[in-house]
């Protein structure tokens, strides 16, 4: 009789919309991306990025730790001597589709050369744009430089 009754009276209908209205007036746990974005951490691991000293070297050292180091072998480099003695890459590249985003290759660098950055919203067209050469790397360490640096600052502060 009792089951009667509530279906009869469409209990569960009642007690669906009446949930739904309880949630309906709470604070809304999602956001509307992309207009909307998450709060997002200095450590974030987005898009690799080579950086420049402020006199507009690069940083990198060609010392190929970040190449050893990386679990997913995404890393090629190669080097040579320059006149002045100094080793710059003459290839730097970074196959995205094997990268992990683990950021060993960034934690690795003794002169804080290659590093992830925050930016994620990204997408190839053609095969083989995944592959990041050097001057790619460099031109977006070049145009996110000022937040790379101030993540390195915030980060500082917690280690
Ligand atoms: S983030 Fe990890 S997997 Fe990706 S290139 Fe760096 S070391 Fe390799
Ligand atoms: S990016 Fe850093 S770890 Fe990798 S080769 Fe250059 S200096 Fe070495």
């Amino acid at each position: 009789m009792r089951d009667y009754l509530r279906s009869l009276l469409l209990w569960e209908l009642v007690g669906g919309l009446m949930l739904t209205m309880r949630h309906f007036f709470e604070k809304k746990n999602t956001i509307s991306y992309p207009e909307e974005k998450t709060p997002m951490s200095p450590r974030f691991r987005g898009l690799h990025a080579l950086r420049r000293y402020a006199n507009g070297e690069e940083r990198c050292i060609a010392c190929k730790l970040c190449e050893a180091v990386c679990p997913a072998l995404a890393i090629t480099i190669e080097s040579e001597q320059r006149d002045d003695g100094s080793r710059r890459t003459t290839k730097y590249e970074i196959d995205l589709f094997k990268c992990i985003y683990c950021g060993f290759c960034e934690e690795s660098c003794p002169v804080d050369s290659i590093v992830e950055t925050r930016v994620h919203e990204y997408h190839f067209e053609n095969r083989g744009e995944q592959i990041m050469n050097k001057e790619k790397l460099l031109a977006i360490g070049d145009k996110y430089e000022a937040q790379i640096a101030a993540d390195r600052r915030e980060d500082a502060k917690f280690r």
